[in-house]
């Protein structure tokens, strides 16, 4: 923490900050610099100390310089995050494509999306249960019924699956059906659902609030952490900006910046933040170029008949030449795409 006093700051001020931060036990180290001192605090700061000192006469601002999350920051354990599910390393050099309905709407749908995901190469199946709708009106996902036919259809083909929680206490039931346990954009802020994941023992991807920071992200994805559950994914999902031609504004720069500020993988979430299918191909490509350890989007068998988000839904065969399109840009970048399972990948050597 360091303390810029103001211009005409006394020195009688300067030491009462001093005296102020020595009596919680700490060193201090003032600078004198022609208009203005300068405080640094020495030693590890106590909770609320910033807010304690920002009051006192002749204080400027208080700058924090450690970070406010411990667990997520780059530094704090070894180096990158990995996280195994089914033939892909998420964080590590291999890059992870999740493909999947927006919501499941029938077992036909369900089953044909999930065989076209795994023959396209897509590691693993994504899919609503329980959708998170703007309106109350809207489709509201099939629910428990809903898991067991993502559960039947991840079986089958052997890919594992991601579904979103909705609520602290659905968190077990949801929990026993699935690989990934997903978190939406607008419950990033959910704090008693980010400790029920964290207190769970399955991977848990953490979608960026659509008006929140990096560093509320960072914040959020330290709750899950500091409950215990240590495999986070980031997911940028676009953000809400004054721009009407997308759905959202996908920040790619929050690729490098995540990377740099975190430890944790990065995934980005092309079908959601730009609401247009047109656009899932140019921006999957763009996150693999800009460092994304993965893409995660929307596909339909009929997206013209999807009950939710069907404008932003790529065919299997729009799927299909994405992933061919990512393998090349991945190579490009020194990044490797496995195959989506391990019997494909012995059948293929
Ligand atoms: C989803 O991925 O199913 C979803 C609802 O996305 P978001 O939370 O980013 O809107
Ligand atoms: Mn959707």
């Amino acid at each position: 923490m360091i303390v810029i006093m103001r211009t005409n700051a006394t020195p009688e001020q300067i030491s009462t900050v001093c005296t102020r931060i020595e009596d919680e036990g700490l060193g201090t180290s003032v600078s004198q610099g022609v208009n203005k001192a300068v405080i640094g605090l020495i030693g590890k700061r106590p909770p609320g100390m910033m807010e304690r000192v920002e009051v006192l006469p002749g204080v400027e601002m208080v700058i924090p310089v450690d970070k406010p999350y411990k667990f997520a920051a780059r530094g704090s354990g070894g180096g990158d995050t990995h996280i195994r599910v089914g033939n892909v390393t998420i964080g590590s050099n291999e890059i992870a494509v999740i493909g999947g309905p927006c919501s499941v709407e029938s077992e036909a749908q369900i089953t044909a999306t999930a065989e076209a995901v795994k023959a396209a190469g897509g590691h693993i199946l994504r899919g609503g249960a329980f959708k998170p709708r703007t309106s109350p009106y809207s489709f509201q996902g099939m629910g428990g019924e809903g898991l067991e036919l993502l559960r039947t259809a991840a079986n089958a083909t052997g890919l594992p699956l991601i579904t979103e929680v909705m609520e602290p206490g659905r968190v077990p039931l949801v929990a026993e059906y699935v690989d990934i346990l997903q978190i939406g954009t607008r419950n990033m802020h959910n704090f008693p659902l980010l400790q029920a994941v964290g207190n769970t023992d399955k991977p848990v991807l953490l979608k960026r609030g659509m008006a929140a920071t990096i560093e509320d992200l960072l914040m959020s994805a330290e709750y899950i952490m500091a409950a215990g559950n240590m495999r986070v994914i980031l997911c940028e999902r676009g953000i809400r900006t004054f721009e009407t031609a997308t759905r959202n504004t996908l920040d790619l720069s929050a690729i490098p910046i995540l990377k740099e500020q975190s430890h944790l993988p990065v995934i980005i979430d092309p079908s959601h933040a730009t609401g247009m299918w047109e656009l899932v191909k140019p921006m999957s490509l763009a996150a693999v170029a800009a460092g994304a350890d993965g893409v995660m989007i929307e596909v339909h068998p009929n997206p013209e008949l999807a009950l939710s988000d069907g404008p932003q839904s790529v065919t299997p065969d729009r799927f299909f030449d994405i992933m061919a399109a990512i393998r090349k840009v991945a190579a490009a970048v020194g990044r490797e795409v496995p195959a989506a399972t391990a019997e494909m990948e012995a059948a293929a050597t």
